[in-house]
C-alpha cells in the first residue's frame, strides 16, 4: 500500500503517522473532523450591538453551528477601523450566548489571551499571526479550541509546524483554517489552495476548514469555492456574512447577504451528502 506523511516527520504531534485516526475538535455543539460540516459565520467585524444581533440572528436561522467577528482586527493600514477590541470580544460572546451559538473572535497578541478568553469559546490565530510563536505558546497553554489561519506566504509545511507549537504547549484542540495565499494572481483577493486542504488531511489528523471569502474576496465566489472545498475534504467552512454588506465597516465586497448565505447552505447541502456528510445545524427553538 502506498504511504504518505514522512514529508511532516517534524511535525510529529500534528501528523498522522503519530496518530493515524482523525481528531474531532469540539466547540460547545460543533464538532470540528466529525461526520458533519461544520459552518462557522458571521461579519468580518464586530460593528455595533444591532449590526453584530441582526447577523448573528440570521446566520442562526439560515443554520451555521458557530457565530464569528474580529474585535481586534489586524489592518494593513493603521488608519483604518481597528475594531472594537475588548468591548467587541464582550459584545461577541453576549450575543453568542443570546443566539445560542459559540463563538470565535481573533487574538492577535499573546497579552490579550486572558481577555479574549473570558469571552469566546474558540481563540482564532490570523493569518499574519501565524508565526508569531510567543502567541501560538499563549494559545496553547490557554486550553481553549484554536482555529489556526494559514499564513499567507506560508508553505504547508510552515502552517503545520506553527500548529505544532500550540500541540506542543499541551493543547491538542486545533483547527486549520485555509485562508488564500499571495500569489502572482491579482483579479482574487488571495489564491485559495485547496490542493493544501488534500495534502494536510492526508497527512494530519487535525481537522481542516476553509474560508472562502477572504481566500477570494468576492462575494459572488463563496458559494462555489465552499462547494469545492467540501469536495475535496475540508471540514467546515468560515464565511464572512453581513447584514447589509454596502455599510461594512470591513471586507464588504466579500461579505454575503443573509439570503445569499441561506441560498449557500443549501447548495451546499448535496456536495456533503456525496462525500458522506451533512451539514450540521444547530438546532433550538431560541428566539423563533
Ligand atoms: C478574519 O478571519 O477575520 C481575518 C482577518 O482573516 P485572515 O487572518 O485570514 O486575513
Ligand atoms: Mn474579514
Amino acid at each position: 500500500m502506498q504511504t504518505v506523511g514522512a514529508d511532516t516527520a517534524e511535525a510529529r504531534l500534528a501528523s498522522r503517522l503519530t496518530k493515524p485516526e482523525g481528531t474531532v475538535v469540539s466547540v460547545g455543539g460543533a464538532h470540528f473532523g466529525g461526520d458533519d460540516i461544520v459552518v462557522v459565520a458571521g461579519p468580518c467585524t464586530v460593528e455595533s450591538p444591532e449590526q453584530l444581533l441582526d447577523t448573528a440572528l440570521a446566520v442562526r436561522r439560515c443554520g451555521a453551528s458557530m457565530l464569528r467577528g474580529g474585535a481586534f482586527k489586524p489592518r494593513t493600514s493603521p488608519y483604518a477601523f481597528q475594531g472594537l477590541r475588548e468591548e467587541g470580544v464582550k459584545l461577541l460572546g453576549e450575543v453568542g450566548r443570546e443566539v445560542g451559538l459559540p463563538v470565535v473572535t481573533e487574538v492577535m497578541d499573546s497579552t490579550h489571551v486572558d481577555i479574549v478568553a473570558a469571552h469566546a469559546d474558540m481563540l482564532q490565530v490570523g493569518s499574519r499571526s501565524m508565526h508569531q510563536t510567543t502567541l501560538l505558546e499563549a494559545v496553547g497553554r490557554s486550553g481553549k479550541p484554536v482555529l489556526l489561519k494559514r499564513g499567507m506566504s506560508a508553505t504547508v509545511e510552515e502552517w503545520l509546524l506553527a500548529a505544532e507549537y500550540i500541540l506542543a504547549a499541551g493543547n491538542e484542540r486545533v483547527v486549520l483554517c485555509e485562508r488564500g495565499i499571495r500569489t502572482f494572481e491579482t483579479a482574487t483577493r488571495n489564491t485559495l489552495d485547496l490542493a493544501a486542504v488534500a495534502w494536510v488531511k492526508a497527512r494530519s489528523h487535525l481537522p481542516v476548514i476553509v474560508d472562502p471569502s477572504h481566500g477570494t474576496g468576492h462575494w459572488d465566489m463563496v458559494s462555489s469555492m465552499s462547494r469545492g472545498s467540501i469536495a475535496v475534504g475540508a471540514d467546515g467552512l468560515l464565511i464572512e456574512v453581513h447584514a447589509d454588506p454596502e455599510s461594512a465597516l470591513c471586507d464588504g465586497p466579500q461579505s454575503l447577504r443573509p439570503e445569499v448565505f441561506d441560498k449557500l447552505m443549501a447548495d451546499i447541502a448535496p456536495v456533503a451528502h456525496a462525500v458522506g456528510r451533512h451539514v450540521s445545524a444547530m438546532m433550538s427553538t431560541h428566539r423563533w
